[in-house]
């Protein structure tokens, strides 16, 4: 298999890439040669990247699959081949994550700081240990403070001359001008309901009907749809939030509705928190040499370190929260979505098989300007827990709005 069968619906820029990939080994090639000074201006390859696109588009997985066609190493190049077989050496560890060259950055946290930042570019300035590129994907560019950018942008102006930077995020306004005008840009598209679907069966094993289900139901959302697809009370809570719209009809029950929700959320963080905090903070403990046993004093002059962990565990709970509400709140916007979309005589899909009589009667008993509100209610409400509203207020005042419509 190819590095690029799991990026699903994206014909334009796996060609790209693939493009950029064969230049780039070219480059690399001529090099070893001592061909000259090979030079990359004016090829289909670059030293700085911007792959953007919907949440669940699969920015990160097309930027793997990039890193692992740069470090290809099948002997088929040579006789015109395209780089990225998924096989040799190069591509496999680059897939599974242990090539010495290329470092995924992901995080779990709200913000990526100056320090975390310098490290990868120490990193940037060296050559490849091994392979043919040194490769840095960083999953989460739009989480970059103004700081850390700035330091990134040295890194990506100058690049050392076999580095290459992997920049992911939403959009391109999520990212520094700065940094972006020096990235070349790939834009990737929501893929298809069918090719998510079919990527589940393929990739996840995932029955034909349960796949199909999960796709629409996220609609084109890979990450969504392979938990939904995989993870029982995932279905359950999605139940639940598809309810939501018709315990809303009075004061009392939208409140309950609202409390529900952020109850369910803080439920995530806390299991969150359980599964890691506590490996975590004993791992310190031992790194810092204090002996055995959660009540044993710490080391002097260590309490820094440990603070520092305590607060990186505060936001990671804090950024769960906001992911569990947001997935809540975007499966209610597909609900009222599909209200309008009945309500409008279109013969759109439902995305919500299981909440086709909801859908139906909710439809009966409202006009297309009440659904409106409604969705414009759940953005509405989106936009409040990004600006830092307190998530109670906010899903209070969202529930009091779905009532009254
Ligand atoms: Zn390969």
């Amino acid at each position: 298999m190819a590095v690029w069968d799991d990026v699903v619906g994206q014909e334009k820029v796996t060609a790209q890439l693939t493009a950029a990939a064969r230049d780039a080994d070219a480059y690399v090639t001529a090099e070893a040669e001592g061909r000259g000074s090979a030079v990359l201006s004016g090829s289909a390859m670059t030293h700085a990247w911007l792959f953007t696109g919907p949440p669940g588009s699969g920015r990160s997985t097309a930027a793997r699959a990039f890193a692992a066609a740069l470090q290809c190493v099948s002997p088929d190049r040579a006789l015109g081949g395209a780089p990225g077989c998924g096989f040799c050496d190069g591509c496999h560890t680059a897939m599974v994550g242990t090539h010495a060259d290329v470092e995924v950055i992901r995080t779990d946290l709200l913000t990526i700081g100056v320090k975390e930042t310098r490290e990868q570019v120490r990193r940037a300035q060296m050559s490849p240990a091994g392979g043919r590129w040194q490769v840095i994907v960083l999953e989460d560019a739009d989480r970059l403070t103004e700081g850390a950018g700035n330091v990134l942008l040295k890194a990506v102006e100058e690049p050392a001359p076999r580095t290459v930077w992997l920049l992911c995020a939403p959009s391109t306004e999520d990212v520094l001008p700065t940094i972006r005008s020096r990235c070349r840009q790939l834009a990737l598209r929501t893929p298809p309901v069918e090719a998510v679907a079919d990527l589940l069966m393929r990739r996840d094993g995932i029955e034909p009907a349960m796949a199909a289900y999960a796709a629409r139901a996220t609609q084109g959302h890979i990450g969504r749809a392979r938990r939904l697809a995989t993870d029982e009370r995932a279905r359950t809570r999605r139940a639940a939030v598809l309810k939501l719209p018709q315990r809303v009809a009075d004061v009392g029950g939208a409140l309950r509705a609202a409390q529900e929700l952020i109850d369910a959320a803080a439920e995530d963080a806390k299991e969150v928190a359980e599964e890691h905090d506590a490996r975590e903070t004993e791992e310190l403990r031992a790194a810092l040499g204090a002996s055995e046993g959660k009540g044993s004093r710490l080391p002097r002059g260590t309490a820094g370190a440990m603070k520092e962990l305590q607060d990186r565990q505060k936001r990671r709970a804090t950024r769960t929260q906001r992911d569990s509400l947001d997935l809540a709140l975007s499966d209610l916007t597909g609900f009222y979505r599909d209200v309008l979309a009945r309500q409008l005589g279109s013969g759109a899909a439902l995305g919500n098989e299981e909440a086709v009589d909801a859908v139906a009667r909710l439809a009966e008993d409202s006009v297309p300007e009440q659904t409106l509100r409604r969705i414009e209610a759940v953005l509405e409400c989106r936009e409040a827990l990004d600006r830092n509203v307190a998530p109670l207020l906010a899903v209070e005042a969202m529930a009091m709005t779905l009532r009254a419509g």
